[in-house]
């Protein structure tokens, strides 16, 4: 089965860990083909998520001024195109890219701009995540959150929380969350991935996003997954990446069939195309030789994604009309 053609609907997608080599060579001529590899992709095991970041700064060093976020932007929509996505919604945080010193206003602007350019020019429809990190103090947080506010209106359409869930507690952040909700900002956020079931019901309710970023430790409190299927919450799942931080030791040992067989709302992601070294494609082809997965399993994801984008009604109907007619005829 040609699994690149199919359209692919990506929720859970890191800017700056999705930098490609010809986009490194650009920016950093001096970097071989063997030190990108060595230095921007994680092995296909780290030891916990905590390794496993200790890659993304590398490419962050290479995201410090309009022209670099620009490119790298229009770089991973060129990626996209390639692996057949249809809709993206793009995330980073900010605050990381002020070393050069733009300001995060500007730096926000920097990628929404190629964002928007690189969506009239491929047809992909993308939208943009500004996350604040979970080692971030509040005032960050709310700063972040403020980001997202003054860019309402734009391809910035939501907010997220992200890096060590086991490493720093949430209470920094409720804050900010507590801002988004009553500004109306769609909020999504990273729990269940280094942590387990009480690390996802702290989330639910000091936060209280719509979907999860990862949320595959859920399968391991009954109660929880009845509570996510009842209220619609929405589980960005990553396979590769949560084999690579070592959630589950191998891929048959992940949970995404039996969350999708129990009926939760799941979608499929790469979450870091560079440092994961993985395209959805990819990922397709993993679930299809592992679990046997079929184009009615990834029409399902695919569909149970658009319904949790971060975008109108009206985008997501045609964007499912999209979606239903590429999957007509291999269904
Ligand atoms: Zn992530």
């Amino acid at each position: 089965m040609n699994f690149i053609r199919l359209p692919k609907v990506e929720l859970h997608l890191h800017l700056d860990c999705s930098l490609s080599y010809a986009v490194v060579a650009q920016l950093a001529p001096s970097v071989t083909l063997d030190e990108y590899r060595a230095r921007f992709i994680a092995p296909a095991k780290c030891t916990s998520l905590a390794d496993f970041l200790t890659r993304p700064p590398q490419s962050i060093a290479l995201m410090q001024t309009e022209a670099q976020l620009r490119l790298i932007t229009q770089d991973l929509f060129e990626q996209l195109e390639q692996d057949g996505v249809v809709y993206a919604e793009l995330r980073f945080a900010p605050l990381l890219h002020t070393e050069a010193g733009l300001a995060p206003h500007d730096v926000v602007a920097a990628v929404e701009a190629a964002t928007a350019e690189a969506v009239q020019r491929t047809g992909i429809e993308g939208r943009l995540i500004l996350c604040t990190l979970r080692h971030f103090s509040t005032e960050q947080s709310l700063t972040t959150v403020k980001l997202v506010e003054q860019f309402k209106g734009t391809t910035v359409a939501g907010f997220d929380i992200a890096a060590d869930e086991a490493g720093f507690p949430i209470d920094a952040h409720i804050a900010a969350f507590r801002y988004a909700h009553a500004a109306g900002l769609p909020c999504t956020a990273h729990a269940g991935e280094a942590r387990g079931p009480d690390s996802v019901w702290e989330t639910l309710q000091y936060f209280g996003p719509s979907r999860l970023g990862h949320g595959v430790r859920s399968i391991e409190d009954p109660a929880l997954l009845a509570h996510l299927r009842r209220h619609g919450v929405h589980l960005e799942v990553c396979p590769t990446s949560n084999i690579q931080t070592n959630v589950y030791a191998d891929y048959p040992d992940h949970p995404i069939d039996r969350l999708y067989q129990a009926g939760l709302s799941v979608g499929i992601n790469t979450d870091a195309r560079t440092v994961t070294d993985i395209t959805l494609t990819q990922e397709y082809e993993k679930l299809h030789a592992v679990f046997g997965w079929q184009p009615h399993h990834f029409l399902r994801c695919n569909l149970a994604a658009l319904q949790a984008a971060f975008v109108p009604e009206s985008l997501k109907q045609r964007l499912t009309d999209r979606v239903i007619e590429g999957y007509r005829e291999v269904v």
